[in-house]
């Protein structure tokens, strides 16, 4: 399947997802604090390049895509290279390329887990679960009996429909970028550059 097309329906995914977190966040009352960033900064996020191939692909149609690789070859450092850091003073800093993050990380905060007893638990953060307790407690309760969440496992099924090699492999967060980046470029290297006027297939 082409790149093109593979993007097309990876950002389909993302789209209805969106509309169901959307209607999760109304019914729960649930949000993120804003300017938070926190889950961003985590050194363990792991994703599947699959994820974060629209985002490579929108880097090479703006010629970006060679520096970000150069760039991502030479860090060592754990944290998404996307996050950036907006203040050392709060610890703030937010998701540099929001449009195209991953899914790892429209799921996280407002999606659930299956548990070891096969009930569906909102998998989000300490700061949510502390400082939103009381709806983060009634959302778990609607849940049980039956509030829709949409459901990772489920999602990442999703994904690996489209592409079981890409979509199937979970990385350090960074090395997923990187692949991703490769197989946007590696594609691309003996291929015309897209015309994104044509009919995708
Ligand atoms: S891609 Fe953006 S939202 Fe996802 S972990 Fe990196 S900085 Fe955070």
């Amino acid at each position: 399947m082409s790149i093109e097309r593979r993007v097309q329906l990876v950002e389909n995914l993302f789209y209805k997802l969106e509309q169901e977190n959307a209607q999760f966040e109304k019914s729960s009352g649930l949000s993120c604090v804003s300017g938070c960033g926190k889950c961003c900064k985590s050194p363990d996020i792991e994703a599947s390049p699959l994820e974060f191939l629209p985002w490579a692909f929108h880097l090479f149609l703006n010629g970006k895509a060679e520096k970000m690789l150069r760039t991502l070859n030479k860090t060592h450092s754990p944290t998404c290279l996307i996050y950036k850091p907006l203040s050392v003073i709060d610890n703030k800093g937010r998701c540099s390329d929001y449009k195209y993050r991953g899914l790892i990380c429209r799921l996280f905060g407002f999606a659930a887990n299956t548990d070891k007893y096969g009930n569906l638990r909102l998998a989000t953060c300490k700061i949510i679960k502390e400082g939103q307790a009381n709806k983060y407690k009634s959302t778990n309760e609607a849940i049980t009996k039956g509030l829709y969440v949409p459901v990772f496992t489920e999602y990442y099924m999703q994904l690996n429909q489209i592409d079981f090699n890409l979509g199937t492999i979970i990385l350090p967060i960074n090395k997923a970028l990187k692949m991703a980046l490769e197989e946007v470029l590696h594609y691309y290297a003996y291929r015309p550059f897209p015309d994104l006027e044509k009919k995708v297939f």
